[in-house]
């Protein structure tokens, strides 16, 4: 099986949240399971900048977007053996970020992304590179799949993946209608929302398979409260849609070999938490105590991460002999409300604007407790790495947040806490769980042993992405119910691939 990963961030290359995390580490399990992966993804100048061996494909060509030609260069790349494209675009992502400055979502994404999914579909449709499965991901990358032309998509599956609905790629009809794309009435019914354009409700309707990154998310997004406008049309897909919770890298994310703890543990050798709490409170300026709670969050400073209940517990952190970390890029309303906070000069409470990796992972192996209040979470990775790293989240019970962190209440091998109702009151609640259990450590250490001990790697999940491909593949008749390949194909590029 081929199988391209289409996506607008990747790690290591770029990110801005989870979403590179999955696409940068599934590629990886499933090449590790023997099948021929690539990706590609924008050449931002963050890529350019960055430490990767880049030589040009020797293919370029061009796309004609809003009465322009825009020319697109490819270059590659690659991870751990996985051949990465970057697609070149200096005007479109020749810039600081990937999809807006910190004040704003840069006013030409829609062309940006567009050009991607074009550019790319054309690539396809050459022919070189023959893919079984293509795999995309979120709105930026929706339109492929209506860009392929029918004859190509007869040989392969396309699976879109939802990594938040909250982001669809909404944009008013003219602005879509002027890139000049010539889209049939059937196509352009796909995308219609309300009058304005809906790139992931195309992709939805589009796709042979829809997936979401949490079996509990699934199940909510086809309600009105977490459909954010889509669930009915999800429900139209329902029984093309599943949910598959994200695995963490473990090579990325490993306490006992991670280059940027100050001191390694594990498991079974856990004693070097506590020197990862000393640096961690000495390098951010809090006060250096072994016993004093240190509560942590690394996330995008947004209303659906929760930071409306943070901010009404932020006093109380600081009133009660507790300690709080923060770190984050996101929202004005929180950056200020923050850094404010930090200018009172507390010793108990440390925020740090900005997205930095490696104080993240100092941050997840130096707290005692990750706080992740999120109004909804598709699967969320926090939370994840919070317990590989022997930090205990404080979760709200939703979507993968509900899925993955097992409170004492509900399950005898817990790994959390968690809470139901979306209320500062009950966020504090479940502090005041986590911090009575801690009093008695043999109980905590239970909990963070778990957690340690929990399987969050891609290995289990992988095997369901699998399943997904061999079941986009047989309903396009691609393989047989017996799983073998029903027709040969011709593939110029790839003849040694296997099947
Ligand atoms: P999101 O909804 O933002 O994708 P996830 O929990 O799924 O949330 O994934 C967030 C990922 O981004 C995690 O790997 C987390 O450690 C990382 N992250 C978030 N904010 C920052 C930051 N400011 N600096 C470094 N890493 C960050």
């Amino acid at each position: 099986m081929k199988i391209l990963f289409i996506s607008s961030e990747v790690t290591p290359f770029a990110k801005t949240g989870g979403l590179a995390d999955v696409t940068g580490s599934l590629p990886k399990e499933l090449k590790r399971m023997g099948y021929d992966v690539r990706i590609i993804l924008p050449f931002y100048k963050m890529i350019h900048n960055g430490p990767w061996e880049i030589a040009p494909e020797g293919y370029s060509s061009q796309v004609h977007l809003a009465g322009a030609v825009e020319t697109g260069v490819l270059h590659r790349t690659s991870v751990e053996g996985i051949p990465v494209w970057l697609l070149e675009n200096e005007n479109f992502f020749g810039r600081d970020f990937l999809y807006g400055t910190p004040d704003d979502d840069y006013p030409d994404n829609l062309q940006r992304f567009a050009f991607f999914c074009r550019w790319t579909a054309d690539f396809l449709e050459k022919g070189d590179f023959l893919p079984d499965i293509i795999h995309c991901h979120d709105w930026q990358t929706a339109l492929v799949p209506l860009f392929l032309s029918d004859k190509y998509r007869e040989q392969n599956s396309v699976i879109f993946t939802i990594h938040n609905l909250a982001f669809q790629g909404i944009f008013p009809k003219v602005s879509f209608t002027n890139l000049g794309f010539d889209f049939s009435e059937t196509a352009l019914e796909l995308l219609e929302f309300y009058g304005n354009i809906n790139l992931m409700k195309g992709a939805i309707l589009s796709a042979e398979l829809v997936n979401t990154v949490s079996e509990s998310y699934c199940r909510e997004i086809q309600t009105e409260e977490f459909g954010c406008g889509l669930e009915g049309v999800l429900q139209s897909r329902r029984h093309d849609l599943s949910g598959i919770v994200n695995g963490i890298d473990y090579t990325e994310w490993n306490p006992a070999a991670d280059p940027d703890l100050f001191l390694p543990f594990s498991a079974a050798e856990p004693t070097g938490k506590a020197a990862n709490k000393k640096g961690l409170q000495q390098l951010l300026g809090l006060e250096e105590s072994a016993n004093t709670p240190l509560l942590g969050i690394v996330s995008r400073l947004s209303a659906q991460k929760g930071f409306n209940l943070i901010a009404k517990i932020l006093p109380r952190i600081t009133a009660e002999k507790l300690q709080l970390v923060i770190l984050g890029s996101g929202e004005e309303e929180f950056i200020q409300l923050l850094t404010k906070m930090k200018g009172a000069g507390t010793k108990s409470f440390s925020f740090n604007f900005g997205f930095d990796s490696g104080l993240a992972h100092k941050i997840y192996a130096g707290c005692d407790i990750l706080l992740m209040p999120s109004q909804f979470e598709p699967c969320g990775l926090s939370q994840l790495i919070a317990m590989r790293y022997g930090t205990v989240p404080v979760v709200r019970k939703t979507g993968g947040l509900a899925d993955t962190v097992k409170d004492p209440r509900d399950a005898p091998a817990a790994t959390g806490f968690s809470f139901e109702t979306y209320s500062s009151v009950s966020l504090w609640a479940s502090i005041m769980r986590a911090l009575r259990t801690r009093k008695d450590m043999k109980s905590w250490k239970k909990i963070v042993r778990q957690g340690m001990k929990t399987d969050f790697s891609w290995g289990v999940s992988a095997l369901r992405y699998e399943e997904l491909y061999r079941l986009g593949l047989k309903k396009k008749g691609i393989i047989n119910a017996s799983g073998k390949r029903a027709a040969r194909r011709t593939d110029p590029g790839n003849q040694e691939g296997h099947s």
